[in-house]
């Protein structure tokens, strides 16, 4: 159930619903919109039609709407207004700027960041990414660098303008990752580890959610709902591809789901093109139509020599394919409306 309060309704108004809302042992989200402020109620009331008619006679309220979808509070219905989610450097998901993260799969060396970090700052990205914990499919990959790799990280970030996107995979280890960057990533292995997600929506730092590797639309939300219910409402939606019955690629990078996704909620979505392909040639073409579709953003592989990357180097970008990539995301991005960020200036 989402309770509207009037546009003028004053603090006290709010005060005495939010109230009623503990009384009857609900959970309230308020969301103060730029208009007015909306707060979602969820729990198992008793007696819905009751609940609707007590809240609508409230003060300052006008109008309470049931919410039949299994997702509530990250669900258009809502909130009308779609969600920006910022970081540090001035980066924003789901405004006008898009959000480019380019990086590693892994983070390997301090080197090997570093000659990343300055290329893509220098070709337009806006967030470094770079694995330091790996979700491997056998035991016997490269692991990741672990805290280590996370200095290297907020580092090479740091010395180029950058904010840090990276991979958390355990619950004990959500304090450690926030601590080093700006964006905790929910891997698609982990988007129903309801442990992980309960964690994340403790954290005090936005999560990039990735759908999961054979995940519906509909529980993809349902793991946002989760992280979003249990507190924390700065929530970035990724998809990268599902699994399909054809091993040409990687994976079946689902575009649609962008322009869908933005219809069925207010989280900002962008595309992985990477994982979403698994092939060097399809990274470009997907990136273009990714922002052509309305993607809020994209995350990209980069590793200055691929075939020596620790993983995932056939869909790996040059540092040369990337500064090819953001010229030509440059032209797609203005004929949608939408802008690149400005190429930080070279390091000293
Ligand atoms: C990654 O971004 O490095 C990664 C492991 O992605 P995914 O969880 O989408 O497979
Ligand atoms: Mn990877």
């Amino acid at each position: 159930m989402i309770i509207v309060m009037r546009p003028q309704a004053a603090e006290t108004e709010l005060a005495a619903v939010t109230a009623l809302i503990a009384a009857l042992e609900l959970t309230a989200h308020v969301s103060k919109g730029a208009e007015r402020t909306i707060v979602g109620v969820v729990g198992a009331p008793a007696d819905k039609e009751t609940l609707l008619a007590q809240f609508a006679q409230l003060d300052g309220v006008e109008s309470v709407v049931p919410i039949s979808r299994s997702y509530k509070l990250v669900s258009r219905e809502a909130r009308r207004e779609r969600t920006v989610v910022r970081l540090p450097q001035g980066v924003s998901f789901g405004g006008e700027t898009l959000a480019i993260c380019a990086g590693p799969c892994s983070v390997e060396s301090r080197e090997q960041l570093e000659t990343t970090a300055a290329a893509v700052a220098r070709a337009g990205a806006n967030v470094l990414r770079g694995g330091a914990f790996k979700p491997r499919t056998s035991p016997y990959a490269f692991q990741g660098l672990g805290e280590e790799g996370l200095k290297y990280l907020r580092e090479a970030a740091d010395r180029n303008g950058l904010a840090v996107v990276t991979e958390v995979l355990d619950t004990r280890d959500v304090e450690l990752v926030a601590r080093y960057s700006d964006l905790l990533q929910i891997g698609a292995r982990n988007m129903q580890n309801f442990a992980l997600l309960r964690e994340a929506g403790g954290a005090r730092k936005p999560v990039l959610l990735k759908r999961g590797i054979a995940a519906t639309i509909e529980e993809w939300l349902m793991a946002a709902e989760y992280v979003y219910a249990a507190g924390n409402h700065e929530v970035v939606l990724c998809e990268r591809g599902i699994r399909s019955y054809d091993p040409q690629t990687r994976n079946l990078l689902d575009l649609a789901a962008v322009p869908l996704v933005q219809g069925l909620s207010h989280l900002p979505v962008i595309v992985d093109p990477s994982h979403g392909t698994g092939i060097r040639a399809l990274v470009a073409p997907m990136s273009l139509a990714a922002v052509a579709a309305g993607a809020d953003g994209l995350i990209v592989e980069v590793h200055p020599n691929p075939a020596a990357a620790f993983s995932d180097g056939p869909q790996s970008l040059t540092l040369p394919n990337f500064a090819e990539l953001t010229a030509r995301l440059r032209v797609v991005a203005a004929a949608v409306g939408r802008s690149l960020p400005e190429p930080a200036a070279a390091a000293v």
